[in-house]
């Protein structure tokens, strides 16, 4: 993730911040203003105690006891003074202490392989494992998920906050999954199962969700995007207003099952979803043996599906930004260009004048940037 490491070599700020979405009630008061300060900190980098008070809209006072009880908890250290500064008596900064404690993030997209790391507070990822699935489902790919993460958290040099997973299906704001049929998980408290068993806090969501939250905090996505993930299957993440979209059911984004052409059988029982157009064994399907020029024709037609699936739904929420994850020779090109020129003719001036449809910026590391997320934003109420 070459973009976090140059923002945060130049003391910016690190990313993007989803808004806050629910009321403050008193009682929460204390872990909210905890969490505006810890917010400041990480998207700001270092700041003296007065101007805090001054972005965050606390007295000093308050600021000055949160600050405390951070620093004592290792959190967050003093920085000394601001070169340069005025006369007077100088402000001392303080800073996150990234480096204090680390994140172990896993992407469980793949179907033959899990793939995770252990991250800085940053995003920085300074340890990366993979371990072949071979074909195992339910409960015994628990148990390998388990040994998995207890060797990253082994892994790691400083006490680790939390652990993050991305896994495709439909799960549930608690971490649990509700239905992901590839791996033989239905009903599973992922997120108590693993949190029990590591003795950690445990964070589980839809792996296009966390990509969304990936692009969002560190990729530089939009506050009105939505990321489509190209694999084994199609899903889509949501960020609206900066507020990532759940749904009613845990399933927004669920694209990759909407009906879109009038063949081709699909793994979940019905005729012609967009994943038997979009997804990566079929975008490969399609091009095998053709010629260039033919190649391409094929791509773009995928694109032309895509375009018309997503028009109503850019227009719907009125989204700045598309982004595609997913191999780039396939996805990069024909498909992308006339996915986009569909959506245009299909969409009025006011929707897509500015509408961008690019590649997701986070390659591969999408889905373990935003598992990392998921810990800080649950943690540290930073993302
Ligand atoms: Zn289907």
């Amino acid at each position: 993730m070459a973009t976090t490491t140059e923002r945060n070599g130049t003391g910016r700020g690190l990313g993007a911040r989803l808004r806050a979405t629910s009321k403050v009630l008193p009682e929460h008061a204390r872990a909210h203003n905890r969490s505006l300060v810890l917010q400041h900190l990480f998207h700001e980098g270092p700041t003296s105690r007065a101007d805090l008070a001054r972005a965050t809209s606390l007295t000093r006072v308050t600021i000055s006891d949160l600050v405390s009880v951070l620093i004592t908890e290792g959190l967050v250290e003093e920085l000394g003074t601001r070169p340069g500064q005025r006369v007077g008596k100088p402000a001392i900064l303080v800073g996150l202490r990234t480096d204090a404690y680390q994140i172990v993030a896993v992407d469980l997209t793949e179907y033959g392989r899990m793939r995770g790391a252990v991250l800085s507070l940053t995003g920085e990822i300074m340890v990366r494992r993979q371990l072949d699935i071979d074909g195992r489902t339910g409960d015994e790919l628990v148990d390998l998920l388990t040994r998995f993460v207890r060797r990253l958290v082994a892994a790691a040099v400083h006490p680790v906050i939390g652990v993050g997973v991305g896994s495709p299906g439909i799960i549930d704001l608690d971490g649990r999954v509700v239905e992901a049929p590839n791996r033989g998980w239905y009903d599973v408290p992922l997120a108590e199962i693993l949190g029990d068993r590591m003795g950690l806090p445990v964070h589980v969501a839809n792996d296009a969700n966390t990509a969304a939250l990936g692009e969002f905090t560190y990729g530089g996505g939009s506050s009105g995007m939505l990321v489509v993930t190209v694999g084994a299957g199609v899903g889509a993440g949501i960020v609206v207003d900066g507020v990532r979209l759940h749904g009613q059911g845990d399933a927004a984004g669920e694209i990759g099952h909407v009906t879109v052409v009038d063949h081709g059988e699909c793994a979940c029982g019905r005729v012609g979803c967009l994943e038997t157009v979009l997804s990566v064994p079929a975008l490969r399907r399609a091009i095998a043996d053709k010629t260039p020029e033919d190649s391409d024709a094929a791509l773009a037609s995928a694109g032309r599906v895509l375009g018309v699936t997503l028009a109503p739904v850019v227009s719907a929420l009125n989204l700045t930004e598309v982004l595609l994850s997913g191999p780039r020779d396939l996805l990069d090109g024909p498909l992308r260009e006339a996915a986009l020129d569909t959506i245009r003719q299909r969409t009025m001036p006011a929707i897509n004048s500015g509408l961008q449809l690019r590649m997701a910026a986070l390659d591969e590391d999408v889905v373990l940037a935003g598992a990392a997320v998921l810990v800080l934003s649950a943690q540290l109420g930073v993302s």
